[in-house]
């Protein structure tokens, strides 16, 4: 997995730096999965995206988070349906049917 591992005596990136380049490597990670066609390569993008987040202790953007399934890691496609009820966003995978609810304002 990945491993920061820098020894200078001064100079020594703080955590605020490694979180920085952990979340332009989610980012970038969340791009290939949207760009890539293959639904098997794009869950496992989404994948080490998670775990990068989980390991680094970093809250996905929310527009990161809401764009795809966290049971099955797939991405909301057109296929998805999306229900405004009661002041929650209604989200149902195309692929695994979970159902998620997002309160919005
Ligand atoms: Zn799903």
């Amino acid at each position: 997995m990945l491993v920061i591992r820098i020894r200078k005596p001064a100079g020594e990136p703080g955590k605020k730096e490694i979180r920085q380049v952990a979340l332009t490597r989610i980012t970038g990670l969340f791009q290939l999965a949207t760009e890539t066609g293959d639904p098997t390569l794009s869950r496992r993008y989404l994948g080490i995206m998670e775990a990068i987040a989980k390991r680094m202790d970093i809250t996905l953007p929310a527009n990161i988070k809401r764009s795809y399934c966290k049971k099955c890691l797939t991405l909301y496609g057109t296929d998805s349906m999306v229900r405004l009820n009661n002041g929650l966003i209604v989200l149902t995978c195309q692929n695994c049917n979970n159902v998620r609810r997002i309160p919005y304002r």
